[in-house]
């Protein structure tokens, strides 16, 4: 998911819109976009699909205002369909208010429960819907408690924009799992899931929304308040690794460097021979390069991609999943044939991609393939949000490295170690890598620990 802010910015609709499109590969399954004008009216249009079918310059002309907000959802969240797409709108006697979040609470059950016993009726399964009933379940008179006793309720990998008439606030968790930048645009601001999303919306990038920060944007300026001390910074791996796009800056790292760094470690780690360097588009493309500079071995285009196909990780149905890999990637046949290739990819989730890309090299003339991840073994879970399956689905969580090779039809596989993986850092954050090593940053509940 990925969620866009913008307070006191001109054509605050079309300025989200564009930035939407660079927030695309973060969901594909909907998106919806709400904006407040000087009277208070509240202007709200969401819809299934991809951001250009949903949006057009009709439907861009309505939301009216100088303050707004934008998600992309993926599909686990729009199982409930339409109702499910954010951004989610409330009336309130206090006044309208609009709220959006990416990531995942992991007791929201337990928060739904609470709010159950006190007549709470809900129409959405979303961590949102839950953030605005704590939120008025205090109803002091200064929103920001309200918004900071919320928060302190809340456990998880999570970001939340909400919005009032006059008002924007950005909230992060107190971990860091779930990223979340600032940008200047004008005299307003912007805040956007990933920084990718400023340039096109004409933003400069100021800093990061802090692990357990609220930031509040209205015409005092831009503020800041603690609802938590976030002692370490735990970043989810695998936005550095799959989710975020090489043009992000997280926390200080950026995401190609980061990529093309592991990239580099990983041939130090798990060397091989070979001819050529393929990687995986597009997210590996930038740990191909670095396997290819640290070894030498030069780096090729051996698959395209299909543009305008969702990614495969985030689509919601393994049907849908196996039909998407022959659709979207081809092999270059006068470059692989022959040729023995190491081929990169950032990570291996269930393994059902990894061996249709392995038959579609040998089925276009790659004598040997070499295996090799840009990230550690996937072991476990995600409960933050990232849509990784149970464990009897990843490859790795009852298989050892000579097992999962065989099952993915590889001549042989290797995996950056937890260790690579934390230094591709540079050592701006120790990011979250549970579902590699199973070290969760949270607690985790009853239903979680089930699952492990
Ligand atoms: S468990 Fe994995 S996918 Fe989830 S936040 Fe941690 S690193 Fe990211």
């Amino acid at each position: 998911m990925g969620v866009l802010g913008a307070y006191n910015v001109q054509n605050v609709s079309a300025v989200l819109y564009y930035g939407l499109h660079n927030l695309q590969h973060r969901g594909q399954e909907g998106a919806g976009m709400a904006t407040f004008n000087n009277e208070g009216q509240c202007f709200r249009f969401r819809g299934l699909g991809l951001v250009d079918s949903i949006f057009n310059n009709s439907v861009i002309e309505t939301l009216q205002g100088n303050i707004g907000m934008a998600s992309v959802l993926y599909g686990n969240v729009t199982k409930g369909g339409l109702d499910n797409v954010q951004p989610l709108f409330f009336h309130h006697r206090s006044g309208d208010f609009v709220v959006a979040s990416d990531g995942q609470l992991i007791n929201a059950k337990q928060i739904a429960e609470y709010l159950d016993r006190s007549g709470t009726i809900f129409h959405t399964s979303l961590d949102s819907e839950l953030m605005a009933h704590l939120i008025k379940k205090r109803n002091n008179e200064d929103r920001i408690h309200n918004i900071i006793n919320a928060l302190n309720m809340m456990d998880g990998g999570f970001t939340f924009l909400i919005m009032t008439q006059n008002r924007l606030y950005a909230c992060r968790d107190k971990y860091g799992i779930k990223p979340l930048a600032i940008g200047k645009l004008g005299d307003g601001y912007v805040v956007s899931s990933e920084s990718c999303a400023f340039e096109i919306m004409g933003a400069e990038f100021i800093r990061d929304v802090e692990p357990g920060e609220i930031v509040c944007f209205d015409d005092k300026g831009i503020r800041s308040n603690r609802y938590a001390c976030s002692r370490n910074h735990y970043m989810c791996a695998m936005e550095y690794i799959y989710l975020a796009r090489p043009d992000s800056d997280i926390d200080g790292c950026n995401v190609h460097a980061y990529r093309k760094e592991a990239g580099r470690r990983l041939y130090r780690e798990c060397p091989a021979e070979a001819d050529i360097v393929v990687g995986v588009p597009e997210s590996s493309l930038s740990a191909a390069m670095g396997y290819s500079e640290e070894s030498g071995i030069p780096y090729e285009m051996g698959l395209v991609k299909h543009k305008y196909m969702g990614r495969t990780f985030i689509q919601p149905m393994q049907q849908m999943r196996e039909l998407g890999v022959r659709m979207k990637l081809s092999p270059v046949r006068s470059i692989v044939k022959g040729k023995r290739v190491v081929l990169i990819d950032d990570s291996i989730v269930r393994g059902t991609t990894s061996l249709k890309i392995v038959r579609l090299l040998r089925d276009a003339g790659a004598t040997e393939v070499h295996f090799r991840v840009a990230s550690p073994m996937m072991k476990f879970p995600c409960y933050y949000g990232v849509d990784t399956p149970t464990n009897e689905e990843l490859l790795c969580s009852n298989r050892t490295l000579e097992e999962a090779c065989a099952t993915i039809g590889a001549d042989s596989l290797g995996y950056l170690s937890p260790e690579s993986t934390d230094a591709s850092c540079f050592g701006c954050v120790s990011p979250c890598m549970a579902c590699f090593t199973g070290q969760y940053p949270t607690e985790l509940y009853k239903d979680e620990l089930q699952n492990i």
